[in-house]
């Protein structure tokens, strides 16, 4: 009998606890757990770049920040591996198409914080809580002033038309950030306008797509092309570069924000999310809170030459002479992952490689 009554009261702490975990997970204020003065970051993000904000939130909070770095998809095939034991309490990534995925398979948390929901705008964060933009990146035109007439620039959609035959250098579709470009495009124009988008583009490649954005501004550079697509803060990388050959490129290319008389220039973000299994969620939200506070964020942008999240932060004086502020597509972050598997079907039907 004693048994009996000892595995009932066994099973309805198992019951309570669980229950506990569950609202806590929910709810900031009320989360309180046995959780270290610790939190485990796994960033697909330059240690470089977050480094000394993790340093400044330890100063503010006490809490030390361990960081786990990979590739945005290798951390994401090992918080999935690891499961249960996962030591990962935040995924630190670029574009909302890999947070999206990682939303869909099950490896997030869903918050709720009304300081991260004030700080961050509705826009640039997941509707269902589950993940958070931190930065701004935008994917402009990049081209060569000496073979382009700034007066031939105009949108994304112009890309297409017959004037940049064998004059077009992009990199692979299986890039995310050409995919939520496309993403985008598939909101704003529909599929058959958006795949009639891709195919004529395809048409105006200079050569078969290959190597990262910085392989198509060096293209841009060195003649093989006039234009192509790529995200600012790259541009602002080399304009501040200690080696001689990338100030010199830099000074032989420019941007350009397409779109600026309608919807605005293509945006996309660097975010943070929850890991599912984290351990200690409290101070995971913390580190999120920090990270888009006023004072993180005009370090964050600035250091990787992106556009912070709300507009009262200050750029750097490199994005700044881009032209800022400019006219950004608000589409919903939402958008982009919820339109990515349409626009990788796009791009296979195309044959953009
Ligand atoms: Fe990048």
């Amino acid at each position: 009998m004693n048994k009996i009554i000892r595995n009932i009261f066994l099973l309805s702490l198992v019951i309570f606890i669980g229950h506990y975990n569950d609202v806590s997970a929910e709810s900031h204020g009320s989360y309180k757990t046995n959780e270290s003065k610790e939190v485990n970051v796994y960033s697909a993000r330059k240690t470089y770049l977050m480094k000394p904000l993790f340093q400044a939130f330890k100063k503010d909070t006490g809490i030390t920040v361990n960081i786990i770095s990979g590739k945005s998809k290798e951390l994401q095939n090992r918080i999935e591996r690891e499961g249960l034991n996962t030591r990962a309490d935040v995924f630190l990534t670029v574009d909302a198409g890999n947070l999206h995925i990682a939303k869909s398979k099950d490896l997030l948390k869903k918050i709720y914080s009304e300081k991260i929901n004030k700080l961050v705008p509705s826009y640039l964060r997941d509707e269902d809580g589950y993940w958070y933009g931190l930065s701004v990146r935008s994917r402009v035109i990049m081209y060569n002033p000496n073979t382009v007439k700034l007066s031939d620039l105009s949108t994304y959609e112009d890309m297409a038309n017959k004037k940049w035959k064998g004059r077009i250098c992009v990199r692979s579709s299986g890039n995310i950030y050409n995919q939520s470009l496309l993403a985008s495009l598939i909101y704003h124009l529909g599929e058959k306008k958006s795949e009639e988008w891709a195919k004529n583009i395809v048409k105006n490649f200079s050569r078969k797509p290959k190597g990262n954005d910085r392989t198509q501004m060096t293209s841009v550079v060195l003649g093989q092309c006039d234009i192509t697509l790529a995200n600012t803060y790259y541009l602002g990388k080399w304009m501040s570069s200690e080696k001689e050959e990338e100030k010199k490129y830099a000074k032989q290319i420019a941007v350009y924000f397409p779109n600026q008389n309608d919807r605005g220039a293509h945006i996309n973000i660097s975010g943070a999310a929850v890991v599912k299994h984290s351990k200690n969620t409290g101070n995971a939200i913390k580190l999120i809170e920090y990270l888009a506070s006023d004072k993180a964020q005009e370090l964050y942008a600035k250091t990787n030459h992106e556009y912070p999240i709300r507009e009262n932060i200050d750029v750097s004086d490199i994005v700044k002479s881009w032209g800022y502020p400019f006219k950004q597509d608000r589409l919903s972050a939402n958008q982009l992952g919820k339109n990515n598997n349409k626009a990788v079907k796009i791009f296979d039907k195309v044959n953009w490689q």
